[in-house]
């Protein structure tokens, strides 16, 4: 579904990725874990269009799309859930979902996936008429996701939803994750510093160090791997 071949990004004088590749098959979940400042973040904005790498290529459904204007990107089924969240504070959760479906104009199509984000998340059926800014840090990650949801992706792009969360909460968002992928099929790329957690909801893995890919595997592989264990799960 999404090739990532040998790209190099910069910002300014500052090479944040070096011969970056990774694939991504249709309905796995892949993560990419790594230190801060490794790239994680980096990869995926390069994915979404708002960076543009230097050399290299980026194809989706074998379509080149790393010149392509992040709006464009949207448009083609990519939709990124960005670290921190950023929901609009001062709309209620469901003028938030609606936000999530603004490209689409299937009316029908839009309500049924409604009733599904609220079957999936109960806690936002319950705060719809809340606006955002008032939800919990957790309830939040939940609406982000969410949101990105209404646009119904074929690709998910989720960058550190575990940051700042209470670690029952980190939970949950994984167990949603999991349940995303398998209720609808959504190709997921999880950037994730939670390497343990990630790994467990994984398909395969890929590790970042500064700038550079140097490990890709089977997720259960990473997990059992040696130097994965000493340098990521703290084991
Ligand atoms: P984190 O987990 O801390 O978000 P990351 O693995 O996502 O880290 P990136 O945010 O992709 O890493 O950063 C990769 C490198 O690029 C770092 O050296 C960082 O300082 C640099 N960098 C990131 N954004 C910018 C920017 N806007 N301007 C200059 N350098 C940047």
């Amino acid at each position: 579904m999404l090739e990532i071949n040998n790209i190099s990004t910069f910002y300014g004088n500052i090479q944040a990725l070096h011969d970056v590749s990774l694939k991504i098959n249709e309905g796995e979940i892949i993560t990419l874990i790594g230190a801060n400042g490794a790239g994680k973040t980096t990869t995926l904005l390069s994915v979404s269009g708002i960076v543009q790498p230097k050399s290299g290529e980026i194809l989706f459904k074998g379509e080149p799309i790393h010149r392509m204007k992040p709006d464009k990107i949207v448009q083609m089924g990519i939709c990124q859930v960005p670290e921190g969240r950023h929901i609009f504070p001062y709309l209620t959760v469901s003028e938030n979902l609606d936000m999530g479906a603004f490209l689409r104009k299937d009316r029908e199509g839009i309500k049924k996936d409604l009733e599904q984000i609220y079957d999936l998340f109960p806690r936002l059926a319950e705060r719809r008429h809340q606006q955002g800014g008032t939800l919990s840090g957790g309830e939040q990650q939940m609406l982000a996701i969410s949101r990105a949801l209404m646009a119904r992706p074929r690709l998910l792009l989720l960058d550190e939803p575990s940051l700042g969360l209470a670690p029952l909460i980190v939970q949950q968002i994984f167990e949603i994750i999991k349940k995303i992928k398998e209720e609808s099929g959504t190709t997921i790329f999880l950037v994730e510093q939670n390497a343990n957690l990630a790994l467990k909801v994984a398909d395969r893995g890929y590790v970042m160090e500064t700038g550079r890919v140097t490990m890709e595997d089977k997720a259960s592989s990473l997990l059992s791997n040696e130097d994965v264990k000493k340098a990521y799960l703290g084991i």
